[in-house]
């Protein structure tokens, strides 16, 4: 039997002693929710006593096909003694009951992704005694209703519809338009109505344990019900939406969630009661204020449910019997922020006046919250720049990068909601999840208008280009998620009566009605909606972006610890490298040559390629080399003083050809309006060329370093281009720094054969204009030979820039164009992988860049080493690159940021 321990206790004993046995270090053992409950007990906060069931008891209950391991069912039962001895109430006591929440809490918060069940304890002896206890049988019946509906569709599945059903029928009879207006008859009636309904839907069959005399019935034992609920919050952690947000949220699935019981208390129980979330911070700008909504008279779940509106926390201690709970919950903000010296969200109830705490994390944030609160504290000397540094997630500053409405335009205001999620968006109106989903696959952006949003939108959450409710406060699901995906979202929107059935909303104070297709615009930083499409910009680095990408850039330069790590652009035009210098680029890394033949060029090209003809062969090199010069020279001068590596044609040379389906069809076509063969002769004769360059694998055939060796007109060409650029500049008193780097390279010979080649067309230029240049010349590291053989070809470079796209993909023998759309999607989903090698670089090919870096240093210690491939612009792939001991990383330029971020996180992680 295992001897580990599969419960923990929080909160005070009956002396009022704290027993609490976790700690917030304790996230992989008690999920997070359990691990600061136990935090704030332990630093005298006041939270309801309770206990957590582990993580690693879910990962063996679900693993062992839903059986309990040995011995957790008997902890279980003696935690529940335990609690009830602390508490001096017994579940299902009739008198004074003891009533529990069993909630879930994985190591990483997973909002409203899991289950929970409320009220637990109560059955017909029991909610007399609740009666007895508060006076208040309206109280006690609705707790009793909410749990058997809470209850049957979380633990048993029976669908919420029948329950909401039966409520509206009542609220029918009874003449009232409210559930708060039901009498206590009228709800203990419906009591009675649910557990007929919870008969008739519920299988003996699979649940003999409900069987009392031949008939499935609502389970009265309280032990029971908790064994019941704590297995239906385990079999949570599986179902289809949370596995859906793991994925979103590289969350693993072997973790596990814990099951919190703990104590219930009522916010529901008068006008001195309420219940609230909050966050110590602005989690949308980061202001420091309170922020978060309450309700009056309501429990947890109808503030996150967007049910009723919600009252502004900063509110709370003006409230007539709420004052001195609202002045106390202000210090917890305090002490909070104190202890973990972070933003952090609070879940709180206050019942008759007395505040208890149940929850804290660190708050999730905006980017744009992210940069105010850690700079602010580090302001404050609550945090130093390095920790300020660590803190900001590195994909999220996308966020900031995301477009905003252009000032210029002129906006008319459709409506007004809450600012809940930054960044602009444009779409077509849909009212379902579903509808999102067919939109996005469409390839037509939309905005997901719903009432509220609940668990089961995530799908359609996720392919919104903005998400917009008419309810529900800036804590409400839709807001909350919206934030943690970084999607543009305005909640709260009361002047939108949606009809979803009829899929159409009517805004109250205009004529407008809004039909699903109807294009609108939402500004999630202003919380407004626009009819039509506004144009978006751009954002651009400033303010406090700027502060921390300084403090990270002072991290990555910093000689006195690790090795410096440089962030470089990948970009092959003058706006690009504009672009990335603007972003904080110091070199450009790679400058893919191939882009610049695209649009008029292309005919160059082709001609090129296709002509027999020595003349018109050497007519179109020389209009190559005429361009190529005016491309280099625009490059050469913004990056001005800047290295740039401009990389030799790559891509097989049919990559510039027509496709020869479409010649085939444009062919059969002619002849069949009856062209003659000598018309149609030309066409069939490039038609035989283009067949003729077709390779089985183009990816492994004619192109790299190959193409130079086979066809050396082309990269001479380019060399001419790139040093004569070089030569005119340097004659205007600029400093251009070219180098130039050879692609694909498996072997020493095909390096030191083109180097000789290249570095003779150099001096031509340099004799020509009597200027001396220094280019470095240098080598892609993209295949695995080349690492293996690291140490010589090291010897003719000056240079090696990994391409970790083609490492990957030979690495792996995964074709680069397939792998991701045929199978790797299915490798993830069965675990085969855990990321996509293609976004995340796979150890193995870190292991060869490591073995590259080590063997091309031991013969060349001056060797100049980056990486170029996508990695490059990934946070995980930099910190193993770092590790592997690259000076640089270059990436796309909107990337470059990102990049700036990781490196200096990379360093100050390994430090
Ligand atoms: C690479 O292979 O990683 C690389 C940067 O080159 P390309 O993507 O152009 O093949
Ligand atoms: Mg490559």
């Amino acid at each position: 039997m295992s001897t580990q321990q599969r419960v923990y206790r929080f909160g005070v004993d009956e002396h009022g002693t704290d027993v609490t046995e976790g700690a917030s270090s304790m996230n992989y053992t008690l999920g997070g929710k359990g691990a600061n409950l136990a935090e704030m007990a332990r630093i005298g906060l006041p939270v309801p006593p309770g206990f957590t069931i582990t993580c690693q008891t879910c990962v063996e209950y679900s693993g062992a096909n839903n059986t309990w391991p040995d011995g957790a069912l008997d902890e279980i039962a003696q935690a529940e003694d335990d609690l009830e001895r602390r508490m001096g109430k017994k579940l299902g006591d009739p008198n004074d009951p003891l009533l529990v929440s069993v909630r879930s809490g994985a190591p990483f918060s997973m909002p409203g992704m899991m289950d929970t069940v409320l009220n637990l304890g109560l059955n017909d002896e029991s909610v007399q005694g609740l009666i007895k206890q508060t006076e208040n049988p309206r109280f006690a019946w609705d707790s009793y209703r909410r749990f058997i509906q809470m209850f049957s569709n979380v633990v048993l599945d029976v669908d919420a519809d029948l329950f909401e059903n039966a409520i509206t029928q009542k609220k029918v009879v009874a003449g009232v338009r409210n559930d708060s207006d039901l009498s206590a008859e009228d709800l203990e009636e419906l009591v009675a109505e649910f557990k007929e309904i919870f008969s008739s839907y519920v299988s003996a069959e699979i649940h003999p344990e409900l069987v009392v005399d031949g008939e499935v019935c609502f389970p009265s034992d309280p032990s029971l019900q908790l064994r019941l609920a704590i297995q239906a919050v385990f079999g949570s952690w599986m179902n289809e939406r949370a596995i859906l947000y793991r994925k979103q949220h590289a969350i693993s699935d072997d973790l596990g969630t814990a099951v919190n019981v703990q104590v219930m208390v009522f916010g529901n129980k008068g006008e001195t009661s309420a219940t609230g979330v909050a966050f110590t911070r602005n989690p949308a700008d980061g202001t420091k204020e309170f922020y978060g909504d309450f309700l009056v008279n309501a429990q947890g779940e109808d503030v996150v449910a967007g049910i009723r509106n919600t009252e502004p926390i900063t509110d709370l201690k003006k409230t007539p019997g709420l004052e001195e709970a609202g002045a106390e919950l202000e210090q917890v903000f305090v002490t909070l922020e104190n202890h973990y010296r972070d933003m952090c969200d609070i879940e709180f109830t206050i019942e008759q006046g007395k505040l208890w705490m149940l929850q804290t994390r660190v708050g999730k944030r905006t980017a744009t919250a992210a940069l105010r609160i850690a700079i602010e504290m580090v302001e404050e000397g609550l945090i130093t720049r390095d920790e300020a540094v660590s803190r900001i997630d590195p994909s999220q500053l996308d966020q900031l990068l995301h477009p905003q409405f252009d000032t210029t335009a002129k906006v008319d205001i459709l409506a007004r909601g809450l600012n809940a999620s930054p960044g602009a968006a444009v779409g077509k109106v849909v009212f379902s999840s579903d509808d999102a989903v067919a939109s996005a696959e469409a390839g037509e952006p939309c905005i997901l208008v719903r009432w509220e949003t609940n668990p089961d939108d995530l799908k359609g959450m996720v392919a919104a280009e903005g998400i917009l409710t008419s309810h529900g406060g800036k804590t409400s699901h839709a807001a909350v998620i919206a934030r943690g995906m970084g999607t543009p979202c305005v909640c709260g929107v009361e002047s939108f009566r949606i009809d979803a059935a009829k899929k159409e909303v009517r805004v109250e104070g205009t004529d407008t009605v809004l039909h699903e297709g109807d294009m609108i615009s939402i500004d999630g930083a202003q919380g407004i909606v626009v009819l039509g499409a506004v144009p978006l910009v751009s954002a651009e680095l400033s303010g406090d972006l700027e502060t921390i990408l300084s403090w990270a850039d002072d991290i990555r330069r910093d000689a006195s610890f690790g090795h410096l790590v440089g962030v470089r652009a990948n970009a092959d035009n003058p706006e690009d490298a504009k672009l990335s210098r603007e972003l904080g680029a110091e070199a450009i890394g790679l400058c893919r040559t191939e882009h610049m033949f695209l649009g008029d060029r292309k005919q160059i090209i082709q001609t090129f390629i296709l002509t027999d003809e020595p003349d018109v062969r050497q007519h179109a090199l020389a209009d190559l080399l005429s361009v190529q010069t005016k491309d280099f020279l625009e490059m050469f001068r913004e990056m001005d003083g800047k290295n740039v590596i401009v990389r030799l044609l790559d891509p097989p040379l049919h990559e510039f050809l027509d496709d020869p389906r479409a010649l085939e069809v444009e062919i059969a076509r002619a002849e069949a309006q009856g062209a003659t063969a000598e018309e149609l002769a030309p066409k069939r004769a490039l038609l035989r060329r283009i067949d003729g360059m077709i390779e089985s694998n183009p990816m492994l055939g004619l192109r790299g370093v190959r193409l130079s060796i086979v066809f050396p007109d082309l990269p001479l060409m380019q060399v001419r281009a790139i040093a004569s650029a070089a030569a005119t500049l340097k004659a205007q008193g600029l400093d251009p720094r070219p180098e130039i780097m050879v692609p694909l390279v498996s072997m020493t010979t095909e390096l030191a054969q083109l180097r000789s080649v290249i570095e003779r067309v150099i001096d031509d230029v340099e004799r020509e204009n009597t200027v001396e240049l220094d280019i470095p010349i240098g080598t892609m590291i993209e295949l695995p030979r080349a690492c293996v053989t690291a140490n010589e070809i090291a010897q003719h470079a000056d240079f090696f820039s990994f391409g970790t796209n083609d490492l990957t993909q030979t690495t792996f023998g995964f074709s680069r164009d397939d792998a991701e759309s045929k199978f790797i999607p299915i490798y993830l989903h069965r675990h085969v992988l855990e990321s996509n090698p293609f976004e995340t670089i796979d150890d193995g090919v870190v292991s060869l860049v490591k073995m590259a870096v080590d063997r091309g240093r031991s013969t060349n210690p001056k060797l100049d080493l980056g990486v170029c491939g996508e990695h490059g612009g990934d946070p995980r792939s930099i910190k193993k690159l770092y590790r592997a001991g690259v000076d640089y990383v270059s990436c796309s330029p909107y990337r470059v940021p990102i990049a700036r971020l990781a490196a200096a996180q990379a360093k100050l992680s390994d430090r």
